[in-house]
């Protein structure tokens, strides 16, 4: 029906008859001469009418915004008044010469253009129109592209693309899941994929050794700015390779991609063990974009008279720590400070102490805040020598329990980041290594930092011995502060697999009921194995430079799970439920009630 995209004409196409297809924009009336600005998804174009052409001029007036054409003409330059430099297609227009509505629409529930005065629950339900908009095609059509260009490159390094199921057992990767009940299997459920971990393990026993998958994953978790819950996965596994293998060849995708679609040169990735990113920065994944680190005073604590200080100082599970913004004094308002308080209150944090470094030389008089009366003057130094404070620097204070610092100042560091401007480049990428096996629950239990099947560093008596100290081999790429995909090598040997479990609590029952598939698969000659998942949507997000996790996903959820646009999840008839063999606890209190 077309011959081609509104987007694509330009000065080449000059003096030639096009056949186009698409969405009326706008139409505007110039004194007798009519002018439709086309849309399809590669741009608009404008064509004109004019009343000579009788027919269609007639059938140009009846048009409507986002009526669908079909229009026939010839390409034009514009008069060089009339050039549109704004417009991809701005040197030419399309002298109209046949017309034909396709289709008529009714007045759209808010105005294409002015999608950002609308909310975005608007923008939602009526995604399908939401989508028509440039930013969006542009963004789904990267999308495309990535997609493309990584099963490229994973095809290139002999990867095979291998499905795995839906429907499906538990697999735990710390978030709950979505269960689907079994109509045939009276009071049994199927659980949706957290991930295809287990399979892909498998798929490493059958011998594929090289898979991967673009695959959705389901978490029921609750959810924060920037999660879904289902999401996209580009999921990879391998046998035969270890940690240094499998992050050259997932790094070298990224790259390329990179390079390939931005044009930009990533450079190697640096490495930084995970102490040392909770320690510098407070978070496992670090923004190395910005300047500034947390510096730990503990030790010049313990024996101060603040509480405030001396306590956490003092807990073998505190943590006392400064961090320094070069100029803040100048740079941060009183309100501002008020805000970062407010701030790292969401992460726990009780306050936010601070000094400001007017005069370094002078500890008496040269240092402004409301805490520096309880520190002695020598206690005041060793900081200010710690953090290698200058005239004109603020720091700011965080004491507490370590998490509750970690998250705080960690947090407050990124913030300060964006709001002082303070990134030195444009893309830092980094490898986060040497993660904990585990992490104690407040219970004194004990949880898989990553998931249960993630290798240990150590032997498996080393690791029943002291499993709070033991190291995994798991490695997490980041890019400017964002967890762009993380993996491991995992365990293959049986006994290690049920050390773990044992670690977790899971009873020698319980593994054989979640995970005996697995505990024999692992006896009949697993090869050593590992890999690694990137989430694609945090990484288009990135790459696009969009703030939100819903501009790269077609038809996404709410922040609070549900599709606005079909109204899901919505309720099911009795029928389908007496199927399923369910009955509804609310419903049964009501009938109760009600009899
Ligand atoms: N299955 C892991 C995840 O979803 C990734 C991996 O270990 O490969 O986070």
């Amino acid at each position: 029906m077309r011959s081609q995209y509104c987007g694509a004409l330009n000065a080449s196409f000059i003096d030639q008859e096009v056949t186009l297809c698409g969405w009326v924009d706008r139409r505007r009336d110039h004194g007798g001469v009519i002018f439709i600005d086309l849309r399809d998804r590669d741009g608009i174009v404008q064509v004109v009418f004019d009343p000579d052409a009788k027919e269609n001029f007639a059938l140009a007036d009846k048009v409507r915004g986002e009526y669908v054409l079909q229009v026939t003409g010839k390409v034009r330059a514009r008069d060089a008044a009339t050039v549109n430099a704004n417009m991809a297609t701005g040197e030419v227009e399309v002298y109209g010469t046949g017309l034909e509505i396709l289709n008529e629409a009714e007045t759209t529930p808010f105005p294409l253009s002015e999608h950002s005065s609308v909310g975005e629950d608007v923008r939602l339900k009526f995604r399908y129109l939401d989508l028509r908009r440039a930013e969006m095609q542009k963004s789904l059509q990267f999308r495309s592209k990535v997609t493309i260009a990584i099963r490229n490159y994973l095809d290139e390094n002999g990867f095979l693309d291998i499905e795995t199921p839906i429907l499906t057992r538990a697999t735990p990767e710390g978030a709950r899941d979505y269960l689907v009940p079994s109509r045939t299997h009276e009071n049994k459920f199927f659980a949706l994929p957290q991930s295809p971990q287990l399979f892909k393990q498998l798929l490493m026993v059958s011998g594929f050794d090289r898979y991967y998958q673009i695959a959705k994953c389901f978490r029921d978790e609750d959810l924060r700015a920037d999660r879904q819950p289902e999401f996209t996965q580009i999921d990879i596994e391998t046998s035969f390779m270890d940690e240094e293998g499998i992050m050259s060849i997932t790094e070298g995708m990224i790259k390329t991609l990179f390079n390939d679609m931005l044009s930009v040169d990533l450079g190697e990735f640096p490495r930084m063990d995970y102490a040392t990113a909770i320690a510098k920065y407070g978070s496992d994944k670090p923004d190395m974009r910005i300047p500034l680190e947390l510096v730990d005073i503990k030790d010049l604590m313990t024996e101060v008279e603040f509480k405030v200080f001396s306590g956490p100082a003092k807990d073998p599970k505190g943590r006392v720590t400064a961090l320094k913004v070069p100029g803040g004094n100048e740079a941060l308002t009183r309100k501002q400070i008020d805000d970062y308080t407010k701030f790292v209150g969401i992460y726990g944090a009780k306050g936010l102490a601070y000094i400001k470094v007017n005069d370094a030389s002078d500890m008496e008089n040269g240092l402004q805040s409301p805490i520096v009366k309880f520190l002695p003057n020598d206690v005041r130094k060793a900081i200010l020598d710690r953090v290698e404070a200058v005239n004109g620097d603020l720091i700011f204070f965080g004491a507490d329990k370590a998490n509750v610092v970690t998250e705080a100042l960690g947090a407050l560091r990124c913030k300060l980041g964006e709001d002082l401007n303070l990134y030195t480049c444009e893309w830092a990428p980094l490898w986060v290594v040497d993660f904990p096996m585990f992490e104690e629950n407040d219970d004194g239990s004990m949880q898989a930092l990553h998931h249960p099947f993630t290798a240990p560093s150590c032997s498996p008596d080393a690791l029943k011995d002291s499993p709070a100290e033991a190291l995994s081999r798991a490695y997490d790429m980041v890019l400017n502060g964002t967890e762009l995909g993380g993996g491991s090598v995992r365990i293959h040997d049986q006994s290690m697999q049920q050390a773990v479990f044992e670690i977790l609590g899971i009873s020698s029952d319980e593994q054989r009921e979640k995970f005996g598939f697995l505990l024999d698969a692992l006896k009949y000659g697993a090869p050593p194995h590992g890999g690694l998942a990137f989430g694609l949507d945090r990484l288009i997000m990135l790459m696009t430079g969009t703030s939100s996790i819903r501009d790269v996903i077609a038809f996404p959820k709410t922040q609070s799970a549900a599709c606005v646009m079909t109204d899901a999840p919505g309720a099911v008839d009795a029928t389908q439920l007496r199927e399923l063999h369910i009955r509804l606890r609310q419903k049964e209190k009501q009938e109760k009630a009600a009899e």
